[in-house]
């Protein structure tokens, strides 16, 4: 049966986008079809399936059945006309900005995007002659001075990695436009539940599903989404250069966004409580959180994140990494890892996750403390949560950390 989803909720969506595949033996879930090619017994139809021209699969690294639903449910869910997937968030990244991009153009950007997008945009893009500006991302008269002066492309990721510095997308994406630049947003910390740039005026949306959209830290995977002549050219770049999702991960990574309106709604409930118990704590000196109206771009948002301020904040410590070393290893209820947007809670400074490939001093330029903890909010209940963080607290204060 066909469904009509577009005009769905997000959460329906998620639950029945793309799920219209023909199912063997009336399978009600999705088949890993872990397969490497299609076979085609007539040479017409093979052809014309090869050449686009009819549909179907021919070899994995280009398409796949299981694989193409999960590019269909995030398609729907942020309302764009085609979807790619990639082997990771970093391999849709690199595939968008390499196919794009051409020696002698000028990307504007900020300072604040993900340590991996950071590197390629300090170190891989520069050495192909395509000039890089990062933006102060607090400050959009800059942004806007850097865009008017020309540029291929706007590159942006809100709220950031990991200081939850918000980008006014709308505002960003005007200028942009009135250059003629393409505007691409990195919607990993937010997901289509909370905020959704193709309706803000971006050109191209992507995430790492390796985080919320999956959410149970069981896969890799990255997608890309926007307007048919933009994927095309980045499809046809992922396909040649090889980094093509696999169908388990896909299939993990559809099993886990089933989930993810409700799995979104208890994350941002969750953080929101933990931000404002955090804010009030002696032991601790600052809170990074969309959500709270002390954050200096709360303003905008309110206005571009209708669904919530999402799971991520972090804070810092009175005190110095020595704070940190002391704190983490107190969680009951969190793993200690490089990662982040699944169902349990995850928790980590950037100097071992985000900007591991920055030098302290690199951090300390872009405005991220040593003593600072990432912490993504996983869909434990919540008094468990604040429990464990209020012994931690007591632990560190008790050795001299907190200030009052
Ligand atoms: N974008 C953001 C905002 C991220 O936080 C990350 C990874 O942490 C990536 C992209 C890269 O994704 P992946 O690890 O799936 O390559």
């Amino acid at each position: 049966m066909r469904r009509d989803v577009k005009s769905a909720g997000l959460g329906t969506r998620a639950l029945w986008g793309g799920e219209d595949v023909s199912q063997v033996q009336g399978a009600t879930q999705v088949p890993i079809v872990q397969s490497v090619s299609f076979g085609y017994d007539d040479l017409d139809e093979w052809q014309a399936v090869a050449l686009g021209k009819a549909s179907g699969h021919i070899y994995s690294r280009n398409t796949n059945p299981t694989v193409a639903v999960f590019e269909e449910k995030v398609r729907l869910l942020e309302g764009a006309a085609v979807a790619i997937s990639a082997a990771s968030g970093m391999a849709a990244i690199s595939a968008t900005l390499f196919s794009l991009l051409r020696p002698g153009d000028r990307v504007v950007s900020v300072k604040d995007t993900y340590g991996g997008t950071n590197e390629l945009f300090r170190k891989f893009l520069p050495a192909i002659h395509i000039d890089v500006c990062l933006c102060d991302t607090t400050d959009p008269e800059q942004i806007a001075t850097e865009i008017r002066r020309g540029c291929r492309m706007v590159y942006l990721e809100t709220p950031t990695n990991p200081t939850l510095k918000v980008i006014d997308i709308e505002a960003t994406a005007l200028v942009a436009h009135s250059v003629g630049a393409i505007v691409v947003t990195d919607n990993t910390f937010a997901t289509p539940i909370n905020q959704r740039p193709l309706e803000l005026g971006s050109d191209l949306v992507l995430h790492s599903a390796s985080k919320f959209l999956g959410g149970h830290a069981d896969a890799l995977g990255g997608v890309v989404c926007g307007q048919k002549e933009i994927i095309r050219e980045i499809y046809h770049y992922r396909e040649i250069t090889g980094a093509a999702l696999d169908p388990f991960a896909a299939y993990l990574l559809l099993r886990g966004m089933k989930t993810l309106e409700i799995r979104i709604a208890r994350q941002n409930a969750g953080a929101l409580k933990i931000a404002e118990y955090l804010q009030g704590h002696p032991a601790v000196a600052r809170v990074f959180y969309p959500g709270l109206p002390s954050h200096p771009q709360h303003e905008i948002a309110k206005r571009q994140m209708p669904g919530g301020f999402g799971g991520m904040l972090s804070f810092v410590l009175h005190g110095d990494y020595e704070a940190v070393r002391a704190f983490l290893p107190r969680l009951k209820f969190a793993h200690r890892a490089a990662n982040l947007g699944t169902v349990e809670t995850v928790v980590g400074p950037p100097a071992t996750t985000s900007h591991v490939e920055c030098s302290a001093e690199d951090r300390a330029a872009m405005g991220i403390p040593e003593a600072l903890i990432r912490y993504s909010t996983g869909i434990e209940n919540l008094t468990d949560l604040i429990a464990d963080l209020e012994q931690a607290l007591a632990y560190v204060s008790g050795l001299g950390g907190a200030r009052g």
